[in-house]
């Protein structure tokens, strides 16, 4: 029998408490080890329409670029992150660590260009024995003030995609039949304006999807001109450092686009963004369509009453299903009232009140909350 102990301590992160258990090793009787947490975070998110929620991360680089972190440790931290599909987009144009990179594997030589493909294909090799979806990208960067920054998604061969031209770059990744995602649009900026060969490229089609989270930055205004314009709303990490760094310590998921689709396949996941069946998370707030948002909360709760007064007036309770909090704004209450993850909160009704709540941290463009009645029936 394998003897254990076990010490609780007190967590740093988010859970406030947890057990540590040790267990003594088979080879060594003097060994103890740590049993560590290789668990992925499951985080549920309703179905709506039908279609799956698919969790998607669409803005993501390695050490091929600018990372930190190897493909591999991508593949391995996405998964754990819980996430069901992500994209790898390193920059085509900086790429300070990518000799070294291509070097060390043995892939480039003295002179070679590099091959803008390898973290994809790395990615790939590492993500199938984790069921995890890799979607091939790249992005595509310019000076962030005249021309910004563009993703290419569902691309077939990075190293074609290059011009010192960037419309005639994007029109390249077209050719693939890629998805093109306007990213983080007033990074290194005064403003969170399309630039103008931004605004060129939405005239001509070229634009599939505009982020309006990216990383710690929220970009309201784009959320209607994604609308307006037939894009997608995407909220990606654009991580560079770890996930762990940037927003486990935080408190936060990582940023997610959530994409409704058929399935969890590249050609369901293109068509569903093509589509614009998406909702973008970023650090506890989501942003989407108001009809999209209405649906999602509706389908995180459960409603029920569990009093009514001789005077027809009583509680009801709330209970979120879901992986995210919500901030409620409702008649029985002049504040936010946080109804966080798998949990309930109890609120007051007066007899035949519209239970009209704003959510609060669900946005569908600039101060615009949606307004959801709760549906209520008559029985307890
Ligand atoms: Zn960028
Ligand atoms: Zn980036």
């Amino acid at each position: 029998m394998k003897k254990t102990i076990t010490f609780i301590a007190a967590a740093l992160i988010c859970t406030g408490i947890s057990a540590q258990t040790k267990e003594q090793a088979k080879e060594n009787p003097d060994l103890f080890r740590a049993i560590r947490d290789l668990s992925r975070t499951e985080i549920i998110i309703p179905d709506i329409d039908g279609y799956k929620a698919v969790k998607t991360d669409l803005h993501v680089h390695t050490f091929f670029s600018d990372g930190d972190c190897s493909p591999e440790y991508r593949v391995k931290e996405g998964w754990r992150d819980g996430l069901d599909a992500m994209a790898i987009t390193d920059h085509i144009e900086y790429r300070p660590s990518d000799s070294k990179m291509q070097t060390y594997l043995g892939v480039k030589k003295k002179n070679d260009k590099p091959d803008l493909n390898t973290s994809v294909k790395l990615a790939e090799n590492a993500a199938a024995s984790y069921g995890l979806l890799i979607i091939p990208g790249i992005e595509i960067t310019r000076n962030p003030r005249e021309v910004g920054h563009f993703n290419a998604l569902f691309t077939t061969d990075n190293n074609k995609i290059h011009d010192d031209d960037p419309l005639i770059a994007i029109r390249n990744a077209k050719a693939q039949e890629s998805v093109i995602q306007f990213n983080h649009p007033g990074w290194a900026r005064n403003d969170a304006n399309f630039t103008e060969p931004a605004k060129q490229a939405l005239a001509e089609g070229l634009i599939d999807g505009i982020e309006t989270f990216n990383g710690e930055e929220f970009y309201p205004q784009h959320i209607e001109d994604a609308l307006n314009n037939h894009c997608y709303i995407a909220g990606n990490s654009d991580i560079h450092a770890t996930i762990h760094d940037f927003y486990l310590r935080s408190g936060y998921f990582r940023n997610m686009t959530i994409v409704f689709a058929e399935e969890c396949t590249l050609p369901a996941i293109k068509e569903a963004l093509l589509a614009q069946r998406t909702i973008a998370y970023g650090c506890g707030t989501l942003s989407g369509s108001r009809e999209m948002l209405g649906k999602l909360f509706l389908a995180s709760i459960d409603i029920k009453k569990i009093y009514v007064n001789e005077n027809g007036d009583g509680n009801i309770l709330i209970t979120n299903k879901s992986s995210f909090p919500y901030l409620l704004n409702g008649p029985s209450t002049s504040v936010n009232i946080l109804l966080p993850p798998f949990s309930s909160i109890k609120v007051g009704f007066k007899k035949n009140q519209e239970l009209k709540y704003t959510i609060s941290n669900m946005f569908y463009g600039v101060n615009k909350n949606p307004e959801i009645s709760l549906p209520l029936t008559d029985s307890l």
